[in-house]
């Protein structure tokens, strides 16, 4: 095993009876990243947390998390682990502070260390005004943000965390997730977590894996992934123009390379992974009279890409 590389899954696999949840997953995590693991609901994220925790034994396949094989060495894996579970629990009649220190002398820290390092934490979260206000109290973002410093009070190497943007608003969601980048900068600690809302995440990941039904579809840097999965000339061709008759709209979707055509009110969306499209469209569209008042062409951004391949995940 290379050094860098702190969490390494090798044809990871997860079957509950017949259904497979996890199928051959294999990916490397290096150290101080921060890596998102996206997919729709059922994917198949927690599941493979759970592995990579050692709380969930491989149907086939391995995982090692900083060079501890998790099903074999659990507790040496869980010593260099912060987990934050999609359900964050406290006790809700104690203070935020007081759940950190409990966590902190439960990881053998004494009373004086665990509460100045509960108190820098709380401080890092930007809860310390809400030090001593019962848990119970917390809204769901004030209870992500404490679940975070609970977790880092460990001191942990590597942090997971399943869908820790879940039910917190937009302004909420920016600020736990430039934390999180920025704990992990600062103290070079790896971070693995796992959502479905990629637009929320892509900024903070330095890569990302597309997850869809147990299956790892693609993984690398936001920017290459959409290279990967469309090749080099994936793009995205609108125009405007009058009248757009469903004929014109049908000659498009016969072109080579055009992947999908929406048209609505007289503007049409065209999908291609063809350099040409853009020549034979404008042909089309002027040799059948048609004004054209705007005409754009764009890559494919990533999140075109996923919407394309995740519609179909479970319902919740
Ligand atoms: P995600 O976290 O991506 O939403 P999960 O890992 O929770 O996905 O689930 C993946 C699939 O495995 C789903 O179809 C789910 O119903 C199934 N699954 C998860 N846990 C269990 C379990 N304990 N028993 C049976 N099926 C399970
Ligand atoms: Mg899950």
């Amino acid at each position: 095993m290379r050094l860098n590389e702190i969490i390494k899954l090798k044809g990871l696999t997860k079957k509950y009876g017949e259904k497979i949840a996890v199928d051959n997953l294999s990916l490397s995590i290096r150290k101080g990243e921060v890596f998102g693991l996206l997919g729709p609901n059922g994917a198949g994220k927690s599941t493979t947390i759970l592995m990579i925790l050692g709380l969930s034994e491989p149907t086939q396949g391995s995982v090692q998390v900083c060079g501890f094989d998790s099903t074999r060495y659990s507790i040496d894996v869980k010593k260099k682990v912060g987990y934050l579970p999609d359900q964050v629990g406290f006790y809700e009649n104690r203070t935020g502070l007081e759940n950190l220190l409990l966590t902190a002398t439960l990881n053998g820290q004494t009373r004086e260390r665990g509460k100045q390092r509960a108190l820098e934490l709380l401080e890092q979260v930007g809860l310390t005004y809400a030090a001593n206000q019962k848990a119970g109290t917390y809204s769901r973002g004030m209870k992500q943000r404490l679940g975070l410093a609970d977790v880092l009070i460990k001191d942990p190497e590597v942090i997971i965390l399943d869908e820790p943007t879940l039910g917190i608003d937009p302004k909420g969601v920016q600020e736990l997730l430039r934390l999180i980048r920025q704990l992990s900068k600062e103290h070079g600690i790896t971070v693995l977590l796992s959502s479905h809302h990629l637009h929320q995440v892509q900024q903070i990941c330095d890569r990302v894996g597309l997850f869809v039904k147990g299956k790892l579809l693609a993984e690398g840097t936001v920017d290459s992934l959409a290279q990967q999965i469309l090749g080099e000339n994936g793009h995205q061709i609108k125009i405007k123009a009058s009248p757009l008759t469903e004929e014109i709209v049908g000659q498009i979707r016969k072109l080579a390379g055009v992947d999908r055509v929406e048209h609505e009110d007289g503007e049409m969306s065209i999908w291609s992974r063809k350099d040409t499209t853009l020549q034979h469209v404008l042909e089309i569209v002027l040799s059948s009279g048609c004004q054209v008042s705007s005409l754009s062409q764009e890559k494919i951004g990533l999140d075109e890409i996923y919407q394309r391949y995740f519609e179909g995940g479970e319902q919740e």
